[in-house]
């Protein structure tokens, strides 16, 4: 049994199911959510005992009944954090508080139980505690974690869950970029709204992503990489780039400034744009958080006042954006290739997560290994 303050889990190990040779070759390549580790968590909630039966098991399909509530009216959030091998040989976890408190706020916002936040990262400790061995060793290479959460009450009757479970799995997986960072292309979108003012863009919600894959065909189709999400109303204010925030530098050099368009409340406040803001600042960079137009992205990339645009998010860190294209005209970020400052804050924040630099805000959550207590 492990214990904190609110909820005992039971431990439930299984002999492993895949023998090192062979976990070794799957980490060699992992490729992005398509493995996943021996165990996970489960946990499950009712009205009646609130949080319980909180177990760690054998990773395993889930047998659902057909009337799943979450089946038919989406009541469910996630979130994706990852882990990282240590310099150090050990596996520590990026700001898993961060994730725990964006969860909270995720359920709210769907009328799902808030896990309390020791709760979550316990959850993540016992995992990798148990399957910290998945945790791939290679450079750009890490454990992500998907934490996630649905109404598990089966009844055709829409209305906030009574039964609700929790599960957390973790897939190995590899470098974004496995050729080099490598900018993309960007189709701004008219015809498709991603979020709107009191709906859910603020929370990490599958419907979100359902409602956004059109409209991401849509820009493959006009050819480009991927979607730019506007404001619901005059489709004039840049929001996002697919399931990432967009950061714009100003200027170049020591005197550069990074801008985000401000949090709206139809935005998804990443734990990677909060932590770029900062490192920017530790580098001495200016630092605004403002509504950014089309007009201005457009003219300050003729007159060459907008030297970078990059999109950040915890999959890719940071991926440059070389090339806007809309229903109105197309224009190039400066040359189109990675700019310094985009890379230097990428290198900044990915040392701090292999702890091969100072962590001086305590990001990193060290794991130790099961028996090492
Ligand atoms: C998850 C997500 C992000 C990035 O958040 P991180 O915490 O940095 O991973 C940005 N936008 C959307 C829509 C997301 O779902």
């Amino acid at each position: 049994m492990s214990t904190t303050a609110s909820i005992r889990f039971r431990v439930s190990p299984v002999a492993a199911r895949v023998p090192p040779e062979q976990r070794d070759l799957l980490l060699a390549n992992p490729g992005f959510g398509r493995i996943f580790t021996e165990h996970m968590i489960s946990m499950r909630w009712d009205a009646k005992d609130g949080w319980h039966d909180a177990e760690l098991k054998a990773y395993a399909p889930l047998q659902l009944d057909p009337g799943t509530a979450f089946l038919h009216y989406a009541q469910g959030v996630f979130e994706g954090l990852k882990a990282f091998r240590q310099a150090d040989g050990g596996v520590a976890v990026f700001r898993p508080d961060a994730h725990a408190a964006r969860f909270r706020r995720s359920s709210r916002r769907l009328a799902l139980p808030e896990l309390p936040e020791e709760t979550f990262v316990e959850a993540i400790d016992l995992l990798l505690q148990h399957d910290h061995a998945w945790a791939p060793s290679a450079p750009e290479h890490s454990l992500y974690l998907r934490p996630f959460m649905y109404a598990s009450d089966v009844t055709l009757a829409v209305h906030p869950a009574d039964d609700v479970t929790f599960l957390l799995i973790a897939s190995p997986s590899g470098s974004y970029f496995p050729r080099g960072v490598k900018p993309v292309s960007v189709w701004l979108s008219e015809d498709y709204t991603r979020a709107a003012p009191g709906g859910t863009g603020e929370a990490k919600f599958g419907g979100n992503y359902a409602g956004s894959l059109l409209a991401q065909a849509q820009a493959v189709r006009e050819g480009c990489d991927s979607v730019v999400w506007l404001d619901a109303a005059e489709h004039e204010w840049v929001e996002e780039m697919g399931g990432m925030n967009l950061c714009f530098i100003f200027g170049a050099g020591s005197t550069a400034r990074l801008v985000t368009p401000a949090l709206t409340g139809t935005l998804l406040p990443g734990v990677t744009r909060d932590s770029l803001l900062l490192l920017a600042a530790d580098l001495g960079y200016g630092v605004e958080e403002r509504r950014v137009s089309v007009s201005e992205w457009r003219s300050g990339c003729a007159d060459g006042s907008i030297t970078e645009v990059f999109a950040c998010g915890t999959a890719a860190v940071i991926t440059p954006v070389a090339e806007a294209k809309s229903a109105h005209g197309a224009w190039k970020i400066a040359d189109g290739q990675a700019g310094p400052v985009s890379m230097r804050l990428r290198q900044a924040l990915v040392d701090i997560q292999r702890g091969s630099a100072p962590d001086p805000r305590g990001w990193l959550h060290p794991i130790r290994a099961a028996g090492s207590r």
